[in-house]
């Protein structure tokens, strides 16, 4: 039986520790399929076709270690029902701390309310990832620091990129 995982997320922009995730989540699954999540009222700093095109450069040398079958995707409607219509049996979550596992384990109840056949399974932060988010990502290059220890390459560029767009700047 080949078993789908199904990691959803902003990935505003993808960070070293969502590739932590999926390294380790590949490992778990036959299939993975890591989702943006499209919220309208949250339309972010990169733009949904921007976070995908720059996590299909960061899974490249994920995918060339792992006999998991990575695939990429987004979606609109609730999670569990992206979860559901990937053929997932579960929805992979990271934690980071106590704030991240208040708010996943509220959330993974209420998709279990939503869909019980569909479980979510948590992954630990590595230690070396543990303190790094989007939004810090985001903050950190809007006040012009480097965050190229945090981001992969392609990340580091859109950001700058997508700031400077904001700032009315021509690239
Ligand atoms: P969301 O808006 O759904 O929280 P994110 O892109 O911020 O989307 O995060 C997606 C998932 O990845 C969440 O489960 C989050 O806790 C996890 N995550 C984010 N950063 C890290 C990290 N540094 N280490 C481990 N997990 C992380």
């Amino acid at each position: 039986m080949s078993r789908t995982g199904f990691y959803p997320g902003s990935f505003d922009p993808v960070t070293y520790g969502h590739l932590d995730i999926i390294t380790r989540a590949a490992r778990l699954f036959d299939r993975l399929v890591v989702a943006v999540g499209i919220n309208h009222a949250k339309p972010g700093l990169l733009t949904v076709e921007e976070r995908l095109k720059v996590l299909e450069a960061a899974l490249a040398p994920i995918r060339e270690r792992t006999e998991c079958d990575i695939q990429l995707a987004k979606y609109t409607c609730l999670t569990v029902d992206a979860a559901r219509r990937a053929g997932a049996i579960a929805i992979v979550r990271g934690l980071r701390d106590g704030a991240d596992f208040s708010y996943e384990v509220r959330m993974a109840h209420t998709n279990a309310a939503l869909n019980s056949e569909i479980e979510t399974i948590f992954l630990a932060a590595s230690p070396s990832a543990r303190m790094i988010s989007s939004s810090l990502i985001r903050q950190i290059a809007e006040m012009g620091g480097d965050i190229g220890q945090f981001v992969p390459m392609e990340a580091a560029e859109a950001v700058r990129a997508a700031l400077a767009r904001e700032r009315g700047e021509t690239d």
